[in-house]
Formats: C-alpha cells, structure tokens, sequence
C-alpha cells in the first residue's frame, strides 16, 4: 500500500513475505540453554563444512514448512506471535462498543467486517461494481487516463506508480515521483525469461576455447531448465487471469481471449521495465522533469489533467524515475487499442481486491499465489485479516502494542548495545588505513549525524480522516488505500515529516534509511532470539547486534555511500578512495554470484551487493563491539562452546528456516537479500575472527579464499 517503500525506508533487513502470505503456529524452542539454542544444531554437519547447517540443521528438520507457508523460519514464528497479541487487542476493541469514529471502533469495525464471510459472501463482486462500471463506460484516451489515476487512488496496481520521495539531492524536500509498475506477476523476469532469450544469450557469448564452450553449454542448459519454470508459471498465470474474468460472468471462449490481450500488454511493459539491479544506483532513478519536459517525453499522456486527477494540480515537476518504461508506455498508449486497455483495468482491478471478495474470488487468488510460492493452503482467515489491518491501521494498533509488549528497560538494554557497535563503526572509520583523510572526515560527519530510533515513533499519526464502517469488508480496504494514497501525496511540497517511522512497531524487521541517514528497530524485532534479556551477552551481540551493524552499514553500502549525513545524494568520497571502496562490494558481488540455489539458478550478486554488504560490516561490527565491550570480559564457555563460538552461533539461529523452490526461485528475481544460508555462510567466510573460533582450516568452504573486506 505504501508505494514508494524502497525508497521511503531504504534497505530493510529482510524481504517481507508476498502478498498474502504470513502465519500458523509453531513454538519457539524450549530447550534453549541460556539463549543458546543446542537443540537447533546439526552436529553430524562440520561447522567447516556447511556452518549454517551445523548451526540450523537441527532446527530445520524440526520446523518442515507449514502448508500455507513459502517458506518458514524465525521471522515468521515471530510474526505470528505478534499476530496473536495483534488479534488479542483487536478483538478487545471489537468487544468494547466504542463511540462511532474512534479509533477503537475503527480497529473494531476493520477486523470484524473482515471476519463476517457471510455478508462477504452475500456481496459478492457488488461492492466494486460502480468501479467496474467507470472501467466500462471509458469511451477516449482521455477518460482513459483519468480511471488510471482514479484505480491507482484505490490502490490498484494500475499501469504505473505515482507518489511522494525525499529529494534525492535536496532531501529536506518532498516531491512527487513516478515510477514503472503496472505487473500482474512478481518481477519482469517472469515475463522475459524464455527459451529464445536464453538461445539468444547463448550466441552472444563466443567461447574461445574448449573448457570456455563446455561452460557456456552448461550455462545454457542450466537457463533452459529455469526457463522452463518460469513458462509453467506464465501459464498459470494467464489460466488464472482467464478464470478471474470467468467468475466476472465472462464466457470461457472471451474470458480465454481476454486474458492474453492482458498478457500481451504486462509482457510490453516488462520488457520496458528497468531491471532490479539497475534500480539500485539511486541517479538511474532520479530524472527530474518540468511539465514541458514530460509532455515532450510521453506526448500521449496528459501528465497536467493526471496531477489533478490525483488531487495535487499544482506540480510543475516530479522525478521520472524509469523514463524508459513511460516512452514505452507512450507508444502503447498509441497502439493498444481502448478495449484491450478496458480489458487490463479490469483485470487489475480484480487482482487488487479479490482476497478481499467472497470465496470463490478467494480460492482463485491463492491458486496463483501457490503457483508463485508454493504454499499448499490458505493462512486462516484471522490471519489475513490481521494483515490486512496491520497494512490500513498499522500504527493505531501498534500504539497499543508497545503499551503491552514493550517495556523501558528493553529499550535502555538495546541502546547499550546499539551505542558499542556505534563505536566500534567510529574507530574503524578513524583508522581505515586505505581511507584518506578528507573521505575519513565526511564518513565520521556522516556517523555523527546517524539518526537512531527504537521500538516506536514519538508522535502517533492521526487516523481521523479514515472512515471505517461494519462493511462489505472491502469498502473498509478500498477506504483504507484511498486514506494512506492521499496521505502520501498531500506530503508532496511539504516539508519532511521527521517523527515519521516507515515500518509500524510491530513489525519483525529493521531498516536505515539513505534519505534521512537514520536507523529504525521497531520493537516487533526486539525479543528472543534476536534480543534475549536472559541470553549471555556474545548471543545478543551476534543476534541483535548483527541487525544494527546491518543497518549501519547500509550507510556506507554501495548506495548509501552516495548519500552524505544529510540525506543528499552528494558524492564525499575522493576518486582514489571511492575506487577502492567499489573494489570492496565488487568482490562482494562476485563471491556472491557464485552461490545458487534450487541446482544452479545463481544469485544475482549484483541485486544483492547491498545487502551482503550490511552483513559482512555488521557482523564485523557487532563482533569488534563484542570484543571491546565490558561482558567480553566476563564471557564464558558454556556447553562447550566458547564466546566466540555463542557468538557466531547467535548470528545464525536468527536465519534458521525452510524454503519451497517456488519461492527461492521468485526471490532470486526479487529479492536484493541473498538467500539466507549465504547470509550466514558467505558472510562468516569473508571473516578472519569465525575461522579462528571454530578453527576451521584454509581450504574449507567456509573460507572465501579472496577475502571481501569492508571495515
Ligand atoms: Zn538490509
């Protein structure tokens, strides 16, 4: 619902699940001694083996993914804890017959239609006819334009996105952007990835000798068999389209038509998209263009009447983010014909809201979601309801969260934490010996001005202006998306809300962001096995600690090091230094390209440089802080294990999990993590102080031998 959350939040600590996924139950382990978890390792498995799996293999054969699940693992038992006590204070607030226009009654109101499946059912499709019928009466390219910014105000992935940035280079600034959108599936790779291309990418590659050719067969084959999955889903994708259409009151013969003009219009703009990896250079995606400008570049589109249709007719210029994908766009708005466009628009328009609509729209959604992820069945109702609330009223639900579940002491505890890796990151920055003095000034600035926030936002946003009633349940959410669209352009022009917190406090996840150069650990993230009150200090340091030297150095990652103390995209590195800290991620990109999963479909080391950046200087990060810290001193063996060792094992309990093929595949696409096994494994490889702890030898797996250094 947030449209712009990459670049309002910057880099998060972990990708959320898709869609509609996240929860059953599974307890956490009980036979934790003293926040070590024993049980969890799989001690047949040498550490200089396979370290993730000595740490986790005990764990993952314990914990076999749950049938509504894509995966599963710490993050998801964490989640649906949070989810009960979410449910416990929802349902409280539905029992409490509050004043109509609380926010009591609104938490109420929100679950309870959401739950009420015989109202839903009775609606059926009705509730969103009258859009239906906007979508249907569309008679020029003009009126066509208009129901585009009328869907996206609804919150339907419609063509592209429009919303409110930081400006990249002044970032006390809010102004609008417009970015490419508009897929039906999760990444253009879904659309592209055929056997022709891999054919065509197998021509490109001249091998000039026999070793070199033998490389590329296996390459070629390897793209083959990966291209052969991601046809199984694009066929499943366009029977799902068609049946959607079908259970609009379609015939079989139109509905089949339909849905490959929906195609043939997604795979045009996948194929005009900018690619993940593109995305992550920050200038590829700031392209600010006055109205002039913008009529030159997309003639066909009325970018003045757009604005107003938006509700913000005064802009005179916005970023263009992917300019590519709106000249693109530009001539389909030439080509396509008005019902083809009609055509699309509808299906999108279903495909936001029909896990919202009666069961028959349900189950059909779900079917595409298990082709995507591989989870066999439906989350139980209360569970995608309390997601859905945690999307439309995320922080009025979160303020009474931290009331429950938060106390001070866990916040002092953390900060303590917090401020050693702080530390650690400054001497480092003050005695990086290849740093010259004039980068080593602006990096300690930079530091110096690292915002900090814990557990929750100090000021709680207004819920006033949403309207919630006792249903259909997906006017609630249609009303839901209108309230947070327009909060978000309303921000355009503005100055930077600095109270503002991206992610609500009871989410299970972290992140910094470049814009406002600061760090945010929602108190959903800050209990056992990241944070443990009761687990020795060396378990703390590499579970917690590990997140917040993360998000640290995604101030200095390859994007964030673009980005100066004040949230501006503004170079401070000396051209000699700067190649050398490039020379550092691209031995990460490297290393991690090497990696694969589901037999040989490779990680893309460049989508995920970033991340695996975070980890190998967090982890850096925690266990120098560690070191230096007073409980160093006090730490001992325990079960055998050594400090260092609690240590390391610490930092991979908090990435213990299962994950279907389905989703390791989709992920790869997507997801600018590496999978988590790398995350352990490839980051404990390129650190001296892990081979010393668990005296792994030179020629182990678990060593990169060209070790990556960051800090
Ligand atoms: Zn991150």
């Amino acid at each position: 619902m947030r449209l712009f959350s990459y670049l309002l939040m910057g880099s998060l600590l972990a990708l959320p699940a898709a869609g509609m996924a996240a929860s059953p139950s599974a307890a956490t382990s009980s036979a934790a001694a003293e926040g070590l978890h024993l049980d969890w390792l799989d001690r047949s498995v040498s550490p200089a083996e396979n370290f993730y799996k000595f740490a986790n293999g005990g764990w993952q054969e314990e914990h076999p993914i749950p049938p509504a699940y894509s995966r599963w693992g710490i993050f998801n038992i964490l989640h649906i804890r949070n989810q009960k006590i979410v449910r416990e204070i929802i349902e409280d607030a539905a029992a409490a017959n509050a004043k109509p226009g609380s926010i009591t009654q609104k938490v109420g109101d929100f679950y309870e239609s959401g739950m009420d499946m015989e109202a839903i059912n009775e609606a059926g499709v009705k509730p969103l006819e009258p859009v239906f019928a906007r979508i249907h009466n569309i008679s020029n390219m003009k009126e066509l334009q208009r129901v585009v910014a009328q869907l996206q105000l609804l919150g339907v992935n419609a063509v592209f996105h429009f919303g409110s940035m930081q400006d990249f280079e002044d970032s006390s600034r809010v102004i609008g952007a417009a970015f490419q959108g508009g897929l039906g599936l999760p990444s253009r790779d879904y659309y592209l990835k055929t056997a022709a291309a891999c054919k065509k990418a197998k021509a490109a590659n001249k091998a000039t000798s026999a070793k070199a050719a033998k490389a590329a067969q296996a390459t070629y084959e390897a793209c083959l068999a990966h291209a052969e999955k991601f046809e199984e889903t694009r066929q499943a994708y366009v029977a799902h389209i068609a049946a959607m259409f079908e259970l609009l009151g379609d015939s079989q013969k139109s509905a089949a038509a339909e849905a490959k003009t929906v195609m043939a219009i997604e795979t045009a703009m996948a194929e005009a998209s900018m690619p993940r990896i593109k995305m992550r250079n920050p200038h590829a995606i700031y392209n600010i263009k006055t109205l002039d400008e913008l009529e030159a570049i997309t003639p066909n589109f009325d970018w003045q009447a757009y604005f107003a249709n938006m509700g913000v007719p005064n802009l005179t210029s916005i970023n263009l983010a992917t300019p590519g994908f709106f000249k693109a766009l530009n001539d389909q708005l030439e080509t396509v014909p008005l019902s083809d466009w009609k055509t699309y628009l509808r299906w999108q328009l279903i495909d936001s809201f029909a896990p919202y609509l009666s069961e028959s729209f349900v189950k059909e959604n779900f079917k595409m979601h298990s082709a995507l992820t591989g989870a066999k069945e439906l989350l139980p109702r209360w569970q995608r309801v309390v997601n859905a609330e945690n999307g439309a009223l995320g922080f009025a639900v979160g303020k009474l969260y931290v009331k429950q579940e938060f106390p001070p002491s866990s916040k002092k505890a953390v900060l303590d934490i917090l401020h050693n890796i702080r530390e650690a990151l400054k001497s480092d920055l003050k005695t990086l010996e290849w740093m010259s003095p004039k980068t080593r000034e602006a990096a300690l600035e930079k530091l110096s001005l690292m915002g900090e926030r814990i557990g929750y936002p100090d000021k709680w946003r207004s819920y006033e202006k949403l309207r919630i009633t006792a249903g259909p349940y997906v006017e609630n959410v249609i009303a839901a998306n209108v309230f947070l669209t327009k909060r978000d352009l309303a921000k355009i022009g503005k100055p930077v809300n600095k109270h503002e917190w991206g992610m609500t406090p009871q989410t299970v996840n972290a992140y910094y962001s470049p814009s406002r150069n600061n760090i945010n650990f929602p108190a959903g993230i800050l209990q056992p096995p990241f944070f443990d009150p009761d687990a020795p200090a060396a378990v703390n340091y590499g579970a917690v600690g590990f997140v917040m030297g993360h998000e640290m150095t995604h101030g200095f990652d390859d994007t964030g090091a673009q980005f100066d103390g004040h949230g501006n995209l503004n170079n401070w590195w000396t051209p000699e230094d700067l190649k050398k800290f490039k020379a550092a991620t691209s031995c990460i990109s490297k290393h991690f390209s090497e990696y694969t999963v589901n037999d040989g479909l490779h990680v893309k080391g460049k989508l995920v440089t970033g991340e695996a950046t975070a980890d190998l200087g967090g982890l850096t990060l925690a266990w120098r802080a560690f070191k230096h810290s007073d409980a160093y001193e006090h730490a001992k063996t325990i079960h055998g294990f050594t400090p260092a060792q609690q240590f390391f094992l610490g930092a991979a309990h908090v990435w213990a999990s299962n994950i279907r093929p389905a989703e390791a595949r989709r992920r790869v696409t997507v997801d600018p993590h590496p999978p988590a096994m790398y995350r352990v494994n490839g980051t404990v490889a390129n650190m001296p102080a892990f081979q010393k702890a668990f005296e792994i030898p030179d020629d182990s797996p678990m060593v990169n031998e060209h070790r990556c250094v960051i800090w």
